[in-house]
């Protein structure tokens, strides 16, 4: 038994409520369990419930054995001086407040279903990839239906809380905050962290004043990201090299050091030489990045407006001087996906509730309906259990149950544990 089950029992009412009694033989009706509080003081707020032919209305507290009230010394603290009930698995004392009146206390042990405790238990201590892996489809799916439109909103809004900061910090200049967050997303997971140090260290509004020259925003590029500082014999390297001197003067720049850009076990075309000069590309072909991101009416326009490719140079290399086969490098279907999902979706969410305008938000939850879910290990892992994921939609919300609820077995905050629990 753990306090955390005790609190779900009296929470969602899970025991024999006719001919309740307390501990002191008195009748108690629950008109109210109360609101769960997951700070300091009682386990829940504001219940209501009538002990003999009083109507109380006030604090709840749970406990697994009765003394532990004394344990956790509630007897010297005014804030437990008005709890209307003590709910306890075990009534193993007698629990006095410090004005020597006996505390009303319900018994939980005799009236729970065992059930409830046996599939806790079992659900605890499993050691699958997720705890309920082998149970999960026993629950109807109107339940993980509902599951997915709430932790989709919720994965969204996580992914809102670096954005809400960013804006902040940039005064509210959503066009500059959308900046720095694309170019973290061009960096995918390996190299975010030096993208979006890169894309920190030069306004947009310098580029803004050279879009007109891919070449110049590739220099100003590359060599802020560190990558012309060498001795080059090639052309095109030296007069990215003359270019980026003049406008490192000219604004006062400070580059990033080199040694950040990670290649290491990544395919040539994922390289971040590539990557920058696909970035370039969509700078130099997307004035306003934002506003034509947040207006725009579909994910088929989007992912045009993503469909860059590295200039000339890169396509006969993956780094500097080094010449291959040609090939075109173009920005991928799944990468643009990924940015779509990443970054362009929780944009458009958060800028509609800045607005109260529900447009956007619905907006960006249609492109996520509208995009096929992503490949990763998570979501193969939930389609070799044996559920359906085939959007983006659906993808996102059972990426957020594994890492926010299975990772960490908050079975008892999610509504399959719920329905497993008394379903098993
Ligand atoms: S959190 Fe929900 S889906 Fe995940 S293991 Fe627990 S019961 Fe299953």
């Amino acid at each position: 038994m753990t306090e955390e089950l005790v609190h779900h029992i009296w929470q969602f009412g899970l025991f024999e409520q006719n001919n309740l009694k307390t501990i002191q033989n008195e009748k108690i009706e629950i008109k109210k369990a109360g609101t769960y509080n997951t700070d300091a003081g009682p386990d829940f707020f504001n219940a209501k419930i009538k002990i003999g032919d009083t109507l109380w209305a006030g604090n709840v507290e749970i406990h697994i054995n009765a003394s532990d009230w004394d344990k956790h010394k509630h007897q010297n603290n005014l804030a437990y001086n008005n709890i209307i009930l003590h709910v306890v698995y075990n009534a193993d004392q007698k629990i006095l407040r410090n004005t020597n009146t006996e505390i009303p206390t319900l018994e939980l042990k005799n009236i729970i279903d065992q059930r409830i405790i046996t599939n806790y238990q079992k659900i605890k201590s499993n050691k699958d990839w997720i705890p309920c892996e082998k149970e999960i489809k026993k629950t109807p799916s109107i339940i993980i239906d509902n599951i997915i439109d709430k932790l989709l909103i919720e994965r969204i809004e996580s992914k809102t809380k670096q954005i809400e900061e960013n804006l902040i910090l940039n005064k509210f200049n959503w066009e500059e905050t959308f900046y720095q967050h694309m170019a973290k997303n061009f960096g995918f997971k390996t190299n975010a962290i030096p993208f979006e140090l890169l894309a920190k260290s030069i306004p947009s509004t310098i580029f803004a004043k050279h879009k007109n020259s891919l070449p110049q925003i590739e220099a100003l590029l590359f060599g802020q990201a560190g990558f012309l500082n060498d001795h080059f014999n090639d052309t095109y390297l030296l007069q990215l090299q003359n270019e980026y001197l003049f406008l490192k003067q000219k604004y006062k720049l400070q580059p990033i050091e080199k040694h950040l850009w990670k290649f290491l076990r990544l395919r040539p075309s994922n390289f971040p030489t590539i990557r920058i000069a696909q970035f370039a590309d969509l700078i130099f072909n997307s004035v306003h990045l934002f506003s034509k991101t947040i207006e725009a009416s579909n994910e088929i326009y989007l992912s045009e407006l993503l469909k860059v490719k590295a200039s000339n140079y890169w396509q006969n290399h993956y780094v500097f001087e080094k010449e291959t086969k040609t090939k075109e490098k173009l920005l991928g279907a799944e990468s643009i996906n990924n940015i779509i999902i990443n970054t362009i979706v929780p944009f458009v969410f958060m800028y509609g509730k800045h607005k109260n305008d529900d447009n956007y938000t619905q907006k960006s939850v249609s492109y996520l309906q509208n995009i096929k879910a992503e490949k990763n290990t998570i979501i193969k892992n939930w389609k070799d259990i044996g559920l359906k994921i085939n959007t983006a939609y659906e993808a996102q919300a059972f990426i957020q149950l594994k890492n926010e609820y299975c990772s960490q077995k908050k079975c008892l905050k999610c509504s399959i544990g719920n329905y497993l629990l008394k379903n098993l």
